[in-house]
């Protein structure tokens, strides 16, 4: 089960952020410590992406098909380049899904980056439905012929026509859950200025100070400010003041299945 995490705040070296923590992302590649059975190791990839300071640029988004831990360019860029917006995830591959750097989170299309934590039960069949929803030109464009991309690409639908992240982050978790009992939608959005973030079939955990939000699917240390979210809830915020959680669960009663210990 890939692992993701966004950080809002004072600039920080991407390193610093990925890295170097104690159980940040680079040692949950080998060695994560909340998989809730599904899989064991993160090294199908991984990808970072991040904002220029006034966040006028799109962001850049940096992925590969190897282990964090085997890309020695990006250790190079991370030890130098600092950041107030990221969003970062690692991969562990649903089985049948292509190991391509394509399929690798963040997917971004102009200020956003997403990622998504999970798998689609019964794909590709189940999502049929939801599929034919999307202008044929976005299906023929999918990053990769995955889940998560399938996912990115129904929330950028509703983006681009203006709906709001929270609503298109609780619509695509609700018709998607529904289409798909059982399935794990934990997705992660930001614009470089807020993040939003599900907890639907996985674990997700947030770290606010004063001046930081960072969410994240498991900390990455041992200090006891990480606060789990709740299963069920949408969650959002910025780098300063409260963050807020919203109820997915109004469908959670018709769409939930207890999520089987193999599924990944
Ligand atoms: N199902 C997605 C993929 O294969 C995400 C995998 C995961 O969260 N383990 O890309």
């Amino acid at each position: 089960m890939c692992r993701h995490l966004a950080y809002l705040g004072p600039p920080r070296l991407l390193a610093d952020l990925v890295l170097a923590p104690r159980y940040g992302l680079l040692r949950q590649s080998y060695e994560p410590r909340d998989m809730r059975g599904a899989g064991t190791v993160n090294v199908d990839g991984f990808g970072v992406g991040w904002y220029r300071g006034d966040r006028t640029v799109e962001p850049v988004r940096y992925r590969g098909d190897r282990p964090l831990w085997a890309d020695e360019s990006f250790a190079q860029i991370a030890r130098v380049t600092e950041a107030g917006a990221v969003l970062a995830a690692i991969r562990s591959a649903t089985e049948g899904m292509p190991i391509v750097h394509t399929a690798c989170a963040p997917f971004t299309a102009g200020p956003w980056l997403f990622s998504h934590n999970g798998m689609i039960t019964g794909w590709p069949g189940s999502m049929a439905g939801a599929a034919a929803t999307l202008p044929v030109t976005d299906l023929l464009t999918l990053d990769a012929p995955t889940d998560s991309a399938l996912l990115w690409a129904l929330v950028r639908h509703r983006l681009r026509a203006g709906v709001d992240p929270a609503d298109a982050l609780v619509e695509v978790v609700g018709s998607v859950g529904a289409a798909a009992p059982g399935s794990r939608l934990n997705l992660l959005l930001t614009d470089g200025r807020q993040i939003w973030a599900t907890a639907w079939g996985h674990a997700l955990t947030t770290l606010r100070t004063a001046d930081a939000l960072t969410v994240a699917s498991e900390g990455y240390d041992d200090q006891p400010g990480w606060q789990p979210v709740p299963e069920g809830y949408l969650l959002w915020g910025g780098a300063s003041g409260g963050a807020r959680l919203r109820s997915i669960a109004d469908i959670d009663q018709v769409t939930r299945t207890d999520h089987r210990e193999e599924v990944r």
